[in-house]
């Protein structure tokens, strides 16, 4: 017979971690993981089982757990996710709070998230600061279509703009602009543990900086004097990322680390208005 016991001791010989394994078995049983810790005798049927059996395969395979689940919570917020966007991460949520403090004592202030994915950053944002004005962009049709079922479901106004990083934002200034955009070298090894998620979404160019790059050079016609950017990067990007904002038009640039110690967000802010050409770096 199959129990709960015997569910999470297959886990293990496939060398699952037990937090995964009691996670999806929850899952598949739609009760609360500590239900499970109470529960080791119980009987499960036959199809759940199964279905576990399979879940832990693809958990040993590397699938994220979040695309098992369906769901992943980003700053208190419940998101679904899937494999058209990556699993927001939680060192994200650093630069969330960092966005947030920017916006502070600033009314109607228009924030735009570049590059959203599953709309992690632009609904933490609009949920923390409602009198904030959110926009999001992002190329991907099928994680656009997620990131507006996130905001739909959550019942926060975000406006969706489908394009590549400002492309679809000509002629607007923005208080605020964040982004985790991809920042991983091609080549990179440690891609090959990615492999689930979409590559569009991780690795951008030989130094990863293509799209960081970017986004810093188009940031001063669409920043109010006053506004910042604000950038998630890999954990020894810093410097580089620093050195994007070596433009005498920026001020304030700093590094913030995440909660392993590393380097992981680099923003500034725009002293004066520009135009690209005075201001490209
Ligand atoms: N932080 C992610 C990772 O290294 C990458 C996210 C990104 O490229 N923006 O797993």
């Amino acid at each position: 017979m199959n129990t709960v016991r015997s569910a999470l001791a297959a886990a293990r010989a496939l060398g699952l971690d037990r937090l995964d394994a009691q996670l999806l078995l929850a899952h598949v049983l739609g009760k609360p993981r500590a239900w499970l810790l109470a529960h080791d005798d119980e009987a499960l049927g036959d199809e759940q089982a199964a279905r576990h059996a399979a879940l832990c395969r693809e958990r040993a395979d590397d699938v994220p757990l979040a695309y098992l689940t369906g769901e992943r919570e980003f700053h208190g917020l419940p998101l679904a996710v899937g494999p058209g966007v990556l699993v927001p991460r939680p060192e994200t949520e650093h630069l969330v709070d960092w966005a947030l403090e920017c916006l502070q004592g600033r009314t109607a202030a228009r924030v735009v998230d570049l590059g959203t994915g599953s709309g992690a950053i632009a609904l933490a944002i609009a949920r923390a600061c409602p009198q904030a004005d959110v926009t999001a962009v992002e190329r991907s049709a099928p994680a656009l279509a997620i990131a507006r079922g996130n905001g739909q479901k959550l019942g926060l106004a975000v406006q969706w703009r489908a394009g590549d990083w400002w492309q679809p934002l000509k002629g607007e200034r923005f208080d605020v602009v964040v982004s985790n955009p991809p920042y991983i070298a091609e080549g990179d090894a440690h891609l090959a543990a990615l492999r689930h998620e979409p590559r569009s979404a991780l690795s951008a160019g030989a130094d990863g900086l293509d799209d960081l790059r970017a986004i810093v050079e188009g940031a001063p016609s669409h920043l109010v004097a006053g506004g910042w950017l604000l950038l998630e990067h890999g954990y020894d990007q810093g410097a580089a990322v620093r050195a994007l904002f070596g433009h005498p038009a920026w001020a304030s640039v700093g590094t913030r680390r995440d909660l392993a110690g590393l380097e992981r967000c680099t923003g500034a802010c725009l002293k004066s208005e520009t135009t690209p050409e005075s201001a490209g770096n």
